[in-house]
């Protein structure tokens, strides 16, 4: 059973990447209107990406909104990890989740091509009733208070109820986060690292050739393998090709970087291969053997201060919003958790006054939790965020936690639960993000609701819950 909202509006969400797509179904399946712009020329088709992680904090709302079948087609599910170092390659730790661990967190570790996840979102899109609209690079947005919009590259002008800014920080046309920027007067400080990810693609045949029967082990098993190391550090796991099913490796390499260049490029394979000088002669095959390469600055970049433009109908979300570590796993999780919270709020509409109520609970809800699961997952191996070492890298304290915790893993064995794996499971990957969008509404939007019928005599509007059809 799902709720459809009393009150359909029209939502603008400018960007069609995971953020985005994932609010389309949100919005669309509880009865609202809802137009997705991108200026990519293919939603259903990602030149650029290659593997993604979701973990089951994000499975687990992907499988409620009828997702779970198209996933399984085409994703491997991740039984564990193997921490390895990264000058020689020597396996430290292992660790497995436990079946029993993962049904207390409702979903599952699942490792699948980029490209296909943006698919599934972009059909169930649709299926509900969005509308897709490809090569439409968005150059201004007039927030509002009552019908902000959107003008395209091409002179046409969109209007609707509300504008979701999910165009991310990245990709050089992106818009709302510059423009909430500028109306709130917060600084853009973009800070370089010093490190960069290489986002690798390799053929199997690549990883056959190693003749290893660590890397033979990893395809069935679904293992996550990250090799650790000072100032280095990668990270592995089988995906399948969108379209064929063919068995590839998808490779994270961080490491160093020596100038302060900010774009993201296709990269050739000397280019990584001369970084990875001196580390565990299997990763250097792999590079070797890469049919796509991308190569990918790793800036900082402020969270908003405010998602909200103060004009108005604006919010910003995901990466627009807070932009997160470049590979780290929570930057597909927190932008569904986004999409999931932006939806239930919004399946209680029954009137337009509760627009701007809604469009800052998002925030209410979403700012501390995505901190509190950046700051839970430092130093906590069992987090999976980046390698050992790398989120961590500006604090020498928390890094040497990372590294001890891989090294007495290694003593430990594989089954031990220790009060990391304890705080990773509870804290992040059994939170449900519509369970917290439903104890505001209980807390604090029903609360409002009674006020406004007592003291100003409206109606106080009741869901319509349907059968759910997925
Ligand atoms: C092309 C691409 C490939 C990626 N590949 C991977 C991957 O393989 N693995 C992984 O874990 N993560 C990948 N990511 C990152 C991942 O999507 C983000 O880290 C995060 O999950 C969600 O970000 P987002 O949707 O908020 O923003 P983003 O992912 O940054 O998406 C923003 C979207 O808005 C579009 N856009 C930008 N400006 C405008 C404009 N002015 N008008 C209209 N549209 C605009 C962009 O083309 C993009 O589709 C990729 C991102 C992109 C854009």
């Amino acid at each position: 059973m799902h709720s459809q909202s009393a009150l359909s509006i029209e939502f603008i969400i400018v960007g069609g990447a995971i953020s985005g797509l994932a609010s389309a179904v949100s919005l669309a399946r509880v009865g609202h209107k809802v137009t997705v712009l991108d200026d990519s020329s293919d939603f259903y088709d990602t030149p650029m990406g290659a593997g993604a992680r979701i973990p089951p904090n994000a499975t687990k709302v992907l499988y409620r909104w009828g997702m779970e079948q198209a996933l399984r087609e085409v994703a491997i599910k991740s039984t564990g990890v193997l921490f390895a170092q990264f000058d020689n390659g020597s396996i430290v730790g292992t660790h497995e989740w436990e079946e029993s661990v993962l049904e207390e967190t409702g979903g599952d570790f699942l490792l699948l091509s980029y490209g296909d996840l943006r698919r599934i979102l972009a059909e169930f899109a649709v299926k509900h009733g969005a509308v897709l609209r490809p090569n439409s690079q968005v150059i201004s947005v007039q927030a509002d208070t009552e019908r902000p919009s959107v003008t395209l590259i091409t002179g046409e002008v969109l209007t609707g109820d509300v504008i979701i800014g999910a165009d991310g920080c990245h990709v050089p046309p992106y818009h709302t986060r510059r423009v909430v920027l500028e109306a709130t007067e917060q600084e853009d400080i973009e800070k370089p690292t010093g490190l960069q990810l290489f986002n690798v693609l390799v053929p199997w045949s690549a990883v056959d050739k190693l003749n290893d029967p660590v890397a033979a082990n990893v395809k069935g098993t679904g293992k996550l393998c990250t090799w650790f190391g000072r100032t280095y550090g990668a990270l592995g796991f089988p995906v399948k090709e969108p379209g064929t099913g063919a068995s590839l490796f998808t490779l994270f390499v961080y490491v160093e970087r020596d100038d302060d260049d900010m774009t993201v490029v296709y990269a050739g394979k000397e280019h990584l291969v001369r970084w990875l000088q001196g580390c565990d002669p299997r990763l250097r095959t792999l590079a070797e053997s890469a049919e796509k390469i991308i190569c990918i600055p790793m800036i900082e970049r402020p969270f908003l201060e405010e998602w909200i433009h103060p004009d108005g109908r604006l919010l910003c979300i995901g990466e627009a919003a807070h932009p997160i570590a470049a590979g780290s796993i929570y930057a597909l999780s927190m932008s569904i958790g986004d999409a999931a919270v932006l939806g239930k709020l919004f399946s209680h509409l029954h009137r337009k006054e509760q627009i701007p109520i809604f469009l800052n609970a998002v925030q209410e809800i979403r700012e501390p939790r995505v901190q509190s699961v950046l700051k839970a997952s430092l130093g906590n191996i069992f987090a999976v965020s980046l390698p050992p070492g790398i989120a961590e890298q500006r604090d020498r304290e928390l890094r040497e936690r990372a590294e001890q915790e891989v090294w007495n893993l290694g003593r430990a064995g594989t089954q031990t639960t220790s009060e990391e794996m304890i705080m990773a499971i509870e804290g992040i990957f059994a939170y449900d993000p519509e369970d917290s969008a439903d104890d505001w509404w209980q807390q604090w939007g029903i609360t409002h609701e009674r006020a406004q019928r007592l003291f100003f005599g409206g109606s106080f509007g009741l869901n319509v819950a349907t059968e759910e059809e997925d």
